[in-house]
């Protein structure tokens, strides 16, 4: 109850779209019940979650914040929800989020933006920007999003949270509506890092109903937070020298590598001199995977269908979809049928994949003499309303720092670092070898 208030006094921020306020507290009187007659009960009993628009859950709307799919009422659950109601934890609304998850703000949401809590001027990043002020306001204690390029460490480092993007496969994608399959993953948002282990020890692993996910045991986590190891660190020589980066946020990561090596961790600089490639390799295979995605809306199997009815057949999908589908979402869908077209295939698309081969070899290539690469999460804090919307590029380079981490399929995690002279907080991303959220979140835990 004392959350669904907090909720409704924060209404102005419009960080959920539907709020499951009888079934939290009918879910809430049950476990009570249980716990009073001496029953057990699951590792997250009580524990208020909420899910990003991109989730699935049985009987639930699910909308992507896009006009396509009103109405839509899912069938089934995602793998990570079936888990999560499993463990007794209760699931109090779905966040707004930006269209299909594409963007970096939230403004691309059909339903309107998300505005950040510590300043209602500014965005909260994107595109999980409902689920980090969800966690950031105290409206539910950890959320669940999605990150293809970032949506979840860059919106926690807007609104001065943890996010957390697993290795690729390390939770089942059944049940999260697709935007670019390859790079998409379910990622978790927080206050503690020891919150973030357990909700991720708890929606990890197999999946039979998604061939991507790992099988590899998932790790106890929480056991393995309290070491104290020193730690073999590396940072991006050309991501710290960036023109992009913020002049007083270089220094705040300066400072902070210094700060570790003070505390008798290695840190050492290491060339990067592919970075400006990643964001052009990011948004050609994503907007290929995306076109291919959102091809199955088509005003015949899900939400919006156009009331012009009386049309030939591709009249019919061709309307249905221009109406359904908001402007950032049909640049993606163009542009990627424009590099998977038979005459461009081989210029962009293949040069992509090549592209994003090297920086996985570099990347790898790094993490097999150190722990870890330390590394800004976003070049600035965050962005006034507004502020970025007419320029689609400059949005784009902003996510330099985060789709690294998608391209390789590696995990990172962004914990809040300092707070900006301009009042906004700002973190630090680590990066570790695939499937090491053990280290990650051990090191992760050292700094915060
Ligand atoms: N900002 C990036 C984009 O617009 C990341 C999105 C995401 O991770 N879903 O594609």
């Amino acid at each position: 109850q004392s959350y669904l208030d907090r909720i409704a006094a924060h209404a102005r921020l419009n960080a959920f779209r539907e709020v499951y306020a009888d079934e939290a507290l009918a879910q809430a009187a049950e476990l009570d019940a249980r716990i009073r007659a001496g029953e057990p009960v699951g590792a997250l009993a009580g524990v208020v979650v909420a899910i990003k628009d991109v989730i699935c859950y049985a009987g639930h709307h699910v909308g992507a914040a896009s006009r396509i799919l009103e109405g839509f009422v899912s069938p089934y659950s995602a793998t990570a929800v079936e888990r999560l109601l499993a463990a007794d934890a209760i699931i109090i609304g779905n966040l707004n989020c930006d269209e299909f998850a594409m963007g970096s703000t939230n403004e691309n949401s059909a339903y309107g933006p998300v505005r950040n809590a510590l300043d209602e001027t500014r965005v909260p990043g994107g595109s999980s920007g409902g689920s980090a002020v969800a966690v950031q306001a105290d409206l539910c204690m950890l959320s669940l999003g999605s990150d293809t390029g970032g949506s979840v460490r860059q919106p926690a480092d807007f609104c001065g949270i943890i996010g957390l993007k697993p290795t690729y496969g390390r939770i089942s994608r059944y049940g999260l509506i697709a935007y670019a399959s390859s790079f998409d993953q379910i990622g978790i948002f927080g206050k503690n890092i020891a919150d973030v282990a357990k909700l991720l020890q708890t929606v990890a692993g197999p999946d039979q109903f998604d061939s991507t996910a790992s099988q590899l045991e998932v790790p106890d986590y929480q056991a393995l937070l309290d070491h104290n190891k020193s730690w073999k660190l590396a940072y991006l020589k050309d991501a710290i020298r960036h023109e992009g980066l913020d002049p007083e946020m270089k220094a705040g990561f300066l400072n902070c590598f210094e700060e570790m090596e003070q505390a008798g961790h290695t840190v050492k600089a290491v060339d990067f001199d592919i970075l400006d490639y990643v964001v052009p390799a990011y948004y050609v295979l994503t907007t290929a995977e995306a076109s291919s995605n959102l091809s199955r809306f088509d005003g015949v199997k899900y939400g919006h269908r156009t009331a012009h009815a009386n049309v030939a057949l591709t009249d019919f999908y061709k309307l249905s979809r221009s109406e359904g589908f908001g402007k950032e979402v049909k640049r993606r869908i163009l542009l990627g049928t424009f590099v998977l077209s038979a005459g461009y295939f081989d210029a962009y698309f293949t040069k992509a994949q090549q592209v994003r081969r090297l920086v996985m070899n570099r990347i790898n290539a790094i993490l097999e003499h150190y722990d870890a690469i330390l590394l800004p999460t976003v070049p600035s804090t965050a962005f006034k309303l507004g502020e970025k919307m007419e320029d689609p590029i400059a949005m784009y380079l902003a996510d330099i720092y985060t789709v690294l981490a998608n391209l390789v399929g590696a995990p990172a995690i962004s914990i809040p670092l300092t707070v900006h002279s301009n009042g906004m907080p700002y973190g630090i991303q680590i990066i570790t070898r695939k499937f090491d959220e053990a280290n990650l979140l051990g090191l992760a835990y050292t700094i915060n």
